[in-house]
């Protein structure tokens, strides 16, 4: 029996994408242990989204070539597509290099890995397919991921995953309604629906659904009762979508719509195709909803050429805005992208004395945001329990954690809903009491 260990870095879709290449394993006749050391095959699947990221990943595999007793590595993911075969001078001992794009053709690079082949690759970013596949390995027993889209189209100066994740491809919708049935057959109750630009889906089959469409008739599949979706474009986001959360109580009232800046001049040098005016306007469609819709954002500042006046342009923004909650990175420069050939970087300094503005900007405003949730109930899905606090984690349809209390005498409500009292509140999650 062979065995194998796989660790993963980076996004839900790079989490989603090891749930798949597990079960593929699995059914090639693997068995997964959970320790590097014990394992015959390590398998690492990268992000290489920012610099840092990109960092660990040769530090990382430097751990598990100290252990390796003839074992064999494997590079996943980002960084693997990005670097290509120049991992072999890197990291000699690493002997398969494969992007997501050439997920599918696994169990053929398998096989030349078994027969002893050191430098298999899997880098064609030339694929119309999706990587779908029915032997998903999930880890998660409530929440389940379903890829509807793959790739970027869009290409942002900043941006590397146009390079390591290769062209849009959607995927036709009967295979993910089928697939969404047959979670919902399993047990699963919540299903994320995943792309690097979930709004820019289109159904390649003659049902030729749009995004609005497929999220909608996801939320209507039996028994599945919170439907999320991560990430959308502002470019793409259409007024359809809105509507489709006010009229479907399964789609939950939270939208990550990423801004990236507040200034429309550096929104443009970025090629993100909106301004600021167009991304307001998609605010102000969600904030007009009968549904109390949380808005959450990804955020750079010190993009190359960022004034100080144009930084306090994204300042205003998150003022207006006020999101539920944030994600801010400095900008970091990455191969292959438009921006590594602008002028006017900004100091690493500079940059992170902006983002701690940002950062503590926002958390005033989630102070103030989350305290208007004391007295409320609302419905959480229970996702753990903490031994040390004798606390459940919850979590609401607006994807906020709601950590509360609940008689001992209560049994075991892992999976399940309950309603809970809001009792107080911080920055990053409330806290509460089962009502029942
Ligand atoms: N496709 C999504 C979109 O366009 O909004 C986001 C995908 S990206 C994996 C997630 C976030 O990483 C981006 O929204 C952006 O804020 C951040 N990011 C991407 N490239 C970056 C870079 N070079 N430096 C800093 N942050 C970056
Ligand atoms: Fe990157 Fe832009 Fe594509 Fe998002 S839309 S993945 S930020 S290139």
């Amino acid at each position: 029996m062979k065995n194998f260990y796989i660790e993963t870095f980076g996004c839900q879709m790079n989490a989603h994408d090891s749930e798949k290449v597990v079960g593929t394993l699995l059914a090639e006749g693997y068995s997964q242990v959970t320790t590097p050391d014990e394992a015959e095959l390590v398998l690492y699947n990268t992000c290489s989204i920012r610099d840092k990221a990109e960092q660990k990943v040769f530090h990382r595999l430097q751990q598990f070539k100290r252990n390796n007793k003839g074992k064999k590595i494997v590079l996943l993911g980002c960084v693997a597509q990005q670097e290509g075969e120049r991992v072999f001078e890197k990291a000699p001992f690493v002997s398969m290099v494969c992007g997501s794009a050439s997920y599918n053709q696994l169990p053929e690079m398998l096989v030349q890995l078994e027969t002893g082949n050191k430098r298999v690759t899997g880098l064609s970013l030339d694929t119309e397919d999706t990587f779908d596949t029915p032997l998903t390995r999930r880890e998660n027993p409530h929440r389940a991921y379903i890829t509807i889209i793959e790739g970027c189209d869009k290409s942002c100066a900043y941006c590397v995953v146009p390079f390591t994740r290769g062209p849009e491809r959607s995927r036709v919708s009967a295979s993910v309604i089928g697939e969404a049935r047959r979670l919902a057959e399993d047990g699963y109750t919540e299903i994320q629906l995943l792309g690097q630009n979930v709004n820019s889906y289109r159904d390649p089959s003659p049902a030729g659904w749009d995004f609005a469409t497929l999220l909608d008739q996801v939320g209507r599949v039996p028994c599945i009762r919170r439907v999320r979706f991560t990430t959308s474009h502002p470019r793409d986001f259409v007024r359809p979508i809105v509507d489709a959360i006010d009229e479907n109580p399964a789609l939950c009232n939270h939208v990550h719509l990423p801004m990236q800046s507040g200034s429309t001049r550096v929104l443009q040098a970025m090629q993100r195709l909106y301004t600021r005016d167009e991304y307001m306007r998609r605010i102000e469609w969600m904030k007009a909803a009968r549904r109390p819709i949380a808005i959450t954002t990804d955020i750079i500042v010190g993009f190359p050429g960022e004034t100080e006046a144009e930084f306090e342009e994204t300042l205003t923004l998150l003022r207006e805005v006020e999101f539920d909650a944030i994600f801010g990175f400095k900008y970091s420069r990455r191969p292959n992208t438009p921006a590594l050939a602008l002028d006017d970087q900004i100091a690493e300094e500079e940059k992170t004395r902006r983002l701690q503005i940002v950062l503590e900007m926002q958390r005033e405003i989630q102070l103030r945001r989350n305290a208007a949730y004391v007295g409320t109930v609302e419905e959480c899905l229970v996702e753990g329990f903490n031994k040390a606090t004798g606390q459940w984690i919850g979590r609401t349809s607006q994807h906020k954690t709601l950590n509360f209390l609940r008689p001992a005498s209560g049994g075991d409500i892992l999976g399940g809903y309950v309603d809970v009292r809001v009792t107080r509140a911080g920055a990053n999650s409330l806290a509460g009491e089962c009502v029942h």
